[in-house]
């Protein structure tokens, strides 16, 4: 069964990587990012409580990203498998999801971290232009990313289940060592 848990910085290409493969092996691909965007353009409550943070490039509350996976792993695309990109993104995130998988009586395969350096991080999400994109928040969302998700690499280590590969690669050769994962 093809799980695989992505890490990495903002704009080391998970994204990027995770829709490729999730294409591949046809099966989804589950961004928080993305599905908290929709959320946010289309108004709802989630989007409503969600947005300031996103705006900041601070985390939204986990209570409202762990309810948002709960329901998104629990539909009928979701058993023969997924990719998760940008989540879980700290520790109890990654603390419920563990325990949400024994619940629900799925494994993942990997934690991926793709590793690139800082400032590369800062030039290529400068160069995508997205809304949450400006050089202050992008600077606190590496921040963020340190304090809070980086500790996400020693977790996945200690249980088996790191695989880090360089990012700083062309994306394709990036995505031909990932799919021997799959
Ligand atoms: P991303 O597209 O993954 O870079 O996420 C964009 C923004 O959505 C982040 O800067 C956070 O504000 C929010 N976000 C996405 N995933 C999570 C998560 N797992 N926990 C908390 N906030 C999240």
């Amino acid at each position: 069964m093809a799980r695989l848990i992505f890490l990495g910085a903002p704009g080391a290409g998970k994204g990027t990587q995770a829709k490729a493969l999730a294409a591949w092996g046809q099966i989804p691909h589950i961004s928080t990012g993305e599905i908290l965007r929709g959320a946010v353009s289309q108004q709802t409550t989630l989007g409503l409580k969600a947005q300031s943070y996103m705006d900041q490039g601070n985390l939204v509350p986990d209570q409202l990203v762990i309810a948002l996976i709960k329901e998104r792993l629990s539909q009928p695309d979701a058993e023969k498998g997924w990719i998760l990109d940008g989540f879980p993104r700290n520790e109890a995130q990654a603390a419920f999801l563990d325990q949400l998988l024994v619940e629900i009586d799925q494994d993942y395969s990997y934690a991926v971290n793709l590793e690139v350096p800082d400032d590369v991080l800062v030039q290529r999400m400068l160069g995508r232009g997205r809304q949450d994109d400006t050089e202050a928040v992008i600077r606190r969302r590496l921040q963020v990313y340190h304090e809070q998700t980086a500790p996400l690499i020693d977790f996945y280590q200690i249980r088996h289940k790191l695989m880090s590969i360089d990012g700083n690669i062309p994306p394709e050769t990036v995505t031909d060592k990932l799919k021997s994962l799959l």
